[in-house]
């Protein structure tokens, strides 16, 4: 009787086949990425000033976002060595000269670069730091060079405009763009740097930090002649840069202001442009008030579907709001044209006359 009472409840308990009328669709119908995105756009950034817009002391609020910023990059400035320029090649236009050089970023790597320079110097506008947006073909895309051609290519030869404008500028390769590797390594190399604590970011800031002393110990240029300016994955770098170097006077910035808790964490971004950790203290706005009072132009286009303008003109007003509390209000702008996610030559161009210092 004892074996009986035992098998029998066990004989008896098949596994219910789940029916559907048990299971909660609340639960099982929530898309995980949409539900992740919309806990993380919820949250405040920890060191945002519009957390900190209670004190007044934005000089204070700024030395401290900087030194956070440098941190969460895990920033490491390359060591100081040579440049070792070489001339590769020379070619002549009508008003300029444009070579390609090859320098040292840090010890044992070296770059390219297009260097244009007027045949009079005495026209020497300024010098300007260009770099490239996410193009295979870096230099060449800014340079205008088949099939980069001004008329089809987002970049619209930014960097020949400018020489014609007699600007002295240097637009370097990305590091794995153009000629510095092969397109589509640098997801490798940006994996491999977020397996090491750092982001490709971080070294790409470096890489523009010693590109401008290149400009200024190199060639001559005193720092306050010298603008940063960037296309997009460029603008990012251009940005970044300004806002971590009080030695950069003017920045222009086209393609790229937008929230990271909107439009970039809803679509798909290259893993290049990911920082570990950054959202959790910052958006982009904060970033830009790092700039403040210097001059920062920010260029954002009707048609641009991956940094919409909507989300630009919120980031400016957070902006826009800390250069108030400068007093210089007159040193930050965002530009809207009608197209797309395209370089604008001749806003570029105007900030950069009103707001370098001319040889
Ligand atoms: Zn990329």
């Amino acid at each position: 009787m004892l074996l009986i009472a035992v098998i029998l409840p066990l004989s008896c308990s098949h596994p219910k086949t789940p029916n559907s009328a048990t299971r909660s669709p609340s639960v099982v119908t929530r898309n995980a990425l949409q539900f992740s995105q919309e806990s993380i756009s919820a949250t405040t950034p920890e060191l945002s000033w519009n957390k900190s817009a209670k004190t007044t002391d934005f000089r204070n609020w700024q030395k401290n976002a900087r030194t956070k910023f440098l941190e969460v990059l895990n920033y490491e400035a390359h060591v100081m060595t040579d440049f070792r320029v070489e001339v590769l090649q020379t070619v002549q236009f009508k008003d300029f000269v444009r070579q390609e050089i090859s320098y040292q970023l840090e010890p044992g790597f070296k770059t390219t670069a297009f260097v244009y320079r007027p045949k009079d110097v005495s026209k020497t506008q300024g010098a300007i730091l260009l770099w490239h947006g996410h193009s295979h073909g870096g230099k060449k895309a800014v340079a205008g060079i088949p099939p980069f051609v001004q008329e089809k290519d987002q970049h619209r030869a930014a960097a020949h405009q400018l020489a014609q404008a007699n600007y002295f500028v240097v637009a370097p390769d990305m590091r794995t763009f153009g000629d510095s590797g092969v397109y589509l390594q640098h997801v490798i190399a940006s994996g491999s740097a977020l397996m090491t604590g750092r982001s490709i970011v971080a070294t790409y800031i470096a890489d523009s930090v010693r590109t401008f002393d290149l400009i200024v110990r190199h060639y001559g240029f005193r720092a306050n002649q010298v603008g940063v300016a960037g296309l997009s994955l460029g603008a990012q770098v251009a940005m970044f840069h300004a806002a971590m170097d009080e030695r950069v006077a003017a920045v222009v910035v086209q393609g790229f202001l937008s929230s990271y808790r909107g439009r970039f964490l809803t679509s798909q971004h290259d893993i290049c442009q990911y920082v570990p950790g950054l959202i959790r203290w910052f958006d982009k706005a904060d970033i830009g008030l790092m700039i403040a009072p210097r001059a920062a132009l920010y260029v954002s286009g009707e048609k641009d579907q991956m940094f919409p303008v909507s989300e630009a003109i919120s980031e400016f007003e957070n902006i826009f709001r800390g250069y108030s509390l400068s007093n210089s209000q007159t040193s930050a702008l965002l530009e809207r044209h009608n197209g797309a996610h395209s370089w604008q030559h001749k806003a570029a161009l105007q900030w950069f006359n009103k707001h370098l210092e001319k040889p």
